[in-house]
């Protein structure tokens, strides 16, 4: 059983194929710059590379191209298109619509589309994606969306509502959909094969550090608290977005520079975080050599991560009035070992205790325990697979094999 997994932005697609029956990818690549000239990455498991520029004015130019691929002499992974029993879409916005994954039909675009406004450039590439892709498969073969916020619907209301009338969620919408549902999803479905406990069992925090960066409190294998917020931009400082501030600063800085709504949301998003404060880079790994060599904005905005991630974490711990495993997974969670000794020699608060040569070990792509044998608290690492968790979603729901 092979799935297509699509995860659609605005000018790119990112595709891999897997092998359900061995989890195995078989193939992945990248359509990248549609809309504007287009370019193409696909990569075999075997090291079958094709690369090259095509004109991809659209996604559907995109799918022609990676259909084609797919079935290439060459560079193919399948003899037919029919070899590909489902495929799953990553969408971003699901809000309150969508509380788990689900097959496409007419009125689950139309819905998808209808949450545009939460999502502006998200949510109408996935729509167009999916069409695209209805019409490159001929409609034969079943497509399923999950959604990054579909985990988080189990957040209680005293969590997801923010302090504005109330009017504004009943009417706007307004309120905390938290993000990476799908990463925290998996990492913590993942404990049960690390630890032989069922997360059911457990108070889980999860750590999705990466460009983007999320903490999430997960209660008995559900989310009940996260740190992201209506959009990602809310919680710990990230590459290039500010986390969380006073919300008073964006009004006072919009008077300050003049910005209107847009030029903020730009400001906020593309220009702060890690790269503003350190004015170097938002990739971690650059930002930590220009700490290690002495550059003192590199160094706060570290220590700026750091503190702000063990806040999350205390946070995410006192909503679950305790905690028993702690969870590290993205880019930066998976590989900055010096990062999180940081973060958990600051946690002594509860109990954490972990080895250094474990952790100095535990890095690119390492599954594995980092907490000494005395630790109250279990600390994972866990390389987060979010593919590979809607490829079992799209399973499950077109085949309807539940023990996935
Ligand atoms: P995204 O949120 O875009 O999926 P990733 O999860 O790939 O991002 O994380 C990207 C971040 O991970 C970057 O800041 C990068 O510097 C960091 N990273 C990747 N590899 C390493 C490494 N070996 N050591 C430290 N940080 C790393």
């Amino acid at each position: 059983m092979n799935i297509l997994v699509i995860n659609a932005g605005s000018s790119s697609l990112k595709y891999q194929v897997i092998d359900m029956n061995n989890e195995q990818i078989l193939a992945k690549g990248n359509c990248e710059r549609i809309g504007i000239d287009g370019a193409v990455t696909h990569k075999t498991s075997d090291d079958r590379i094709f690369e090259s520029n095509f004109d991809l004015p659209s996604h559907k130019d995109a799918f022609r191209i990676l259909s084609s691929l797919l079935v290439d002499k060459k560079y193919g992974v399948v003899n037919s298109l029919k070899e590909i029993s489902a495929v799953g879409h990553r969408v971003v916005q699901g809000a309150e619509e969508f509380k788990s994954s689900v097959i496409v039909t007419d009125e689950v675009l139309k819905k998808i589309e209808s949450l545009s406004v939460l999502a502006p450039l998200h949510n109408s590439a996935s729509v167009e994606a999916i069409r695209a892709c209805q019409a490159t498969f001929d409609n034969s073969t079943p497509q399923v969306v999950v959604f990054d916020t579909s985990f988080h619907q189990t957040i209680p209301e005293k969590a997801y509502l923010y302090g504005f009338p109330y009017e504004c969620y009943e009417k706007y919408r307004v309120r905390k959909y938290g993000f990476h549902g799908t990463s925290h999803r998996y990492v913590s479905k993942r404990v049960e094969k690390i630890l032989g406990k069922p997360p059911e069992s457990l108070k889980i925090v999860s750590c999705h550090l990466g460009n983007g960066s999320s903490i999430c409190a997960i209660l008995n294998g559900k989310s009940i608290d996260t740190t992201m917020g209506l959009t990602p931009l809310d919680g710990v400082i990230m590459g290039t977005r500010t986390g969380n501030v006073d919300p008073s600063c964006v009004t006072f800085l919009m008077n300050q520079m003049q910005y209107n709504a847009h030029d903020m949301d730009i400001f906020m998003n593309k220009k702060s975080g890690l790269f503003g404060i350190s004015g170097i880079s938002s990739d971690y790994r650059d930002i930590k050599k220009a700490a290690d060599s002495g550059n003192k904005r590199a160094k706060i905005a570290l220590d700026m991560l750091s503190y702000q991630i063990r806040k999350g974490i205390a946070s995410s711990a006192v909503a679950m009035d305790g905690i028993d495993v702690l969870i590290f997974t993205g880019g930066i969670g998976e590989n900055s070992h010096c990062l999180r000794e940081d973060i958990c020699n600051h946690l002594n608060v509860f109990g954490i205790e972990i080895n250094k040569m474990a952790n100095a070990e535990t890095i690119h792509g390492k599954e594995g325990i980092i907490s000494t044998e005395n630790s109250k608290v279990s600390v994972c690492i866990i390389p987060t697979n979010e593919e590979l968790m809607i490829a079992k979603d799209a399973l499950k729901l077109t085949t309807g094999n539940l023990h996935l």
